[in-house]
């Protein structure tokens, strides 16, 4: 199956700060499936860079400038990306990849309701998407 995966899952360091999400379990449930890798934010800005959140639909960083017009591009470029692919796995809660739930732009961790930017661009063309916290779901899918 080909499946596009969040870079931040496959353990790429391409958080706002360096940092990646890499997630063992997930890892080994993709074995022998060919993966597509992507991340809207490293190709925007800089690593490490402020952290971004959204609120009231746009993208801003924490010291209050809008992203929104250049990182939507990504995501757009990234959905070209991932073309055939049966599956997308995304990063909770991030504002890019974050799916069903995001933080709500006041950079205090606290979580609302709603997609990130990829995401959202993600299920308006009808693809599958799962997130981290589906381990059971994927195992299903894939076993
Ligand atoms: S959640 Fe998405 S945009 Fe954020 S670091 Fe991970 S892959 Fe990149």
């Amino acid at each position: 199956m080909k499946i596009a995966v969040s870079a931040c899952l496959m353990g790429d360091n391409v958080r706002y700060d360096g940092t990646n999400k890499r997630n063992e379990e997930l890892i080994c449930l993709l074995e022998g499936h060919e993966i597509i890798r992507i991340c809207p934010e490293a190709m925007v800005f800089p690593i490490p860079h402020l952290p971004i959140e959204i609120k009231d639909g746009s993208i801003m960083d924490s010291d209050g400038f809008d992203h929104t017009e250049r990182l939507t591009q990504a995501c757009k470029e990234c959905l070209a990306q991932i073309d055939g692919c049966e599956l997308v796995i995304l990063k909770s809660k991030s504002p890019s990849c974050g799916y069903g739930e995001i933080y709500d732009g006041s950079f205090f961790e606290t979580i609302i309701k709603g997609n990130g930017i990829f995401a959202a661009l993600c299920e308006k063309n009808a693809y599958k998407i799962l997130t981290e916290n589906d381990l059971e779901e994927i195992r299903r899918l894939l076993g």
